[in-house]
């Protein structure tokens, strides 16, 4: 039977970015998904672009994952905030010696650069396809019998299975979650004018409207990532459109600004919801990304909070290993609970107040959102804590997020 010091449940973004910063501290793991990377790794399996903020990036690149990363993201030097395409609005834009807000990365290019630290991690055993079977946690270790009949063992489980972990609910996890009846409807385009590296978020009745600047593909032409809302009824109707015609609506929604617009992806669409586990350990388990908690993507942090858990979970296992404590310790766990649950709750309920702030219809919502827009920009305390959010230099930073070793 196989063993490793840990046996994570999920290979995707964040189960993956934890077994290869677990593996830098020699601490071993086993990482078993159902999902096959021939599919995974396939162009259009998924179109997503992600906002990797500053102190996840200075993770990554602690780690290594960042070397093959290197050059293929654009980085966003301001973000604008606007109600519709009326006047005024919010405008995000650092002094330039303290860097970008964030950098943007199709998932695709994660993906493989994942895959590639992986590989080349002597302490991960990476097992997928394989699908797990049968878990069983006890006192003293953890055992997951896989489909095919292997069975391995470990001293914690991880459940990293995103929004649907089943390990989650087999632990009796109870989950606080709502639909926002919100459709994300993703894309990318070529537009003839430059996006000056600025991400734009523009509130309309239906929902957020997000143009993510990202590189140049290999043609050379100006490319964003476009993160339309819409009700969750309208997205059928909004995704039959012929392209020219959807590229048309997107042009109108932009206002012109970027000028003439095209598709250069296909178009994908995810139902929106929010959760949030009621606990995130229990006994010889812990819960990190998707699988502990769900936000709408109006700010761009679900992502950013799954690196976040990562980052805090190999500091506290890190640190235990040399005490000599196990790393299905019930200290370290409740270390983990208490450093990272205000993190996640703050950043839930803040995003979430946002999303149902930016949702109500009608003009005195309008004009209370104005005014709040307003004073946003006149309070600059207030406005620096935006960008930090933004930069994910909130809260008690777990040192891979400072860029510094364990
Ligand atoms: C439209 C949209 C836009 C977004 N944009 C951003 C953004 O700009 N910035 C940002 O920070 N975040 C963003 N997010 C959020 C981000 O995509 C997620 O938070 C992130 O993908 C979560 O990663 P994860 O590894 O926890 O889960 P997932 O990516 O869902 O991975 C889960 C893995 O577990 C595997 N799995 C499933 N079941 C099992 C099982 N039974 N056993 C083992 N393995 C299993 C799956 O195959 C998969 O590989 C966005 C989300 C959406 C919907």
């Amino acid at each position: 039977m196989e063993r490793a010091d840990v046996i994570i449940l999920g290979g995707g973004l964040v189960g993956l970015t934890l077994a290869i910063a677990l593996d830098q501290y020699g601490l071993s793991s086993i990482v078993i998904d159902p999902a096959d990377p021939s599919a995974t790794l396939a162009r259009g399996f998924d179109g997503r672009a992600s906002a990797v903020s500053i102190t996840s990036w200075r993770m990554l690149e602690t780690i290594g994952v960042g070397a093959h990363l290197e050059g293929k993201g654009c980085p966003i030097g301001s973000i604008r905030v606007n109600e519709g395409l009326a006047p005024g609005g919010l405008s995000f834009e650092p002094d330039a010696d303290e860097g970008p807000l964030g950098i943007m990365f199709e998932n695709r290019q994660l993906r493989e650069a994942l895959r590639q630290s992986v590989l080349a991690a002597p302490n991960v055993t990476l097992m997928m396809p394989a699908r797990p079977a049968h878990s069983e946690r006890t006192a003293g270790g953890v055992e997951v019998r896989l489909q095919d009949g292997r069975t391995v063992s470990g001293a914690l489980l991880i459940g990293a299975e995103g929004r649907q972990s089943p390990t989650r609910d087999a632990a009796g996890i109870r989950l606080a979650r709502w639909s926002y009846d919100h459709t994300a409807m993703i894309s990318t385009v070529n537009h003839a004018h430059p996006h000056g590296n600025i991400a734009y978020e523009i509130f309309y009745p239906a929902g957020p409207f997000a143009i993510l600047p990202l590189l140049p593909a290999e043609d050379g032409l100006n490319r964003s990532a476009i993160v339309w809302t819409v009700k969750g009824s309208e997205a059928p109707a909004m995704l039959g459109l012929p392209e020219r015609a959807y590229a048309a609506e997107i042009e109108k929604r932009m206002g012109g600004f970027l000028g003439q617009v095209t598709l250069c992806s296909p178009r994908s669409s995810y139902p929106l919801g929010f959760h949030h586990a009621a606990k995130i350990t229990a006994e010889r388990l812990a819960l990190v990304g998707d699988a502990a908690h769900g936000i709408h993507p109006i700010a761009g942090q679900g992502l950013n909070l799954g690196f976040r858990d990562a980052a805090a979970l190999v500091e506290v296992l890190v640190e235990g290993a040399r005490i000599g404590l196990d790393a299905g310790d019930a200290q370290l766990l409740a270390r983990y609970e208490r450093w990272r649950s205000l993190d996640t709750m703050m950043v839930a309920a803040s995003t979430d107040g946002l999303t149902r702030l930016f949702g109500i219809p009608g003009r005195t919502a309008s004009l209370v959102r104005r005014i709040g827009l307003g004073a946003v920009a006149r309070i600059a305390p207030l406005k620096q804590r935006f960008m930090d959010e933004a930069r994910g230099q909130s809260g008690e930073l777990p040192r891979l997020l400072r860029g510094v070793a364990v």
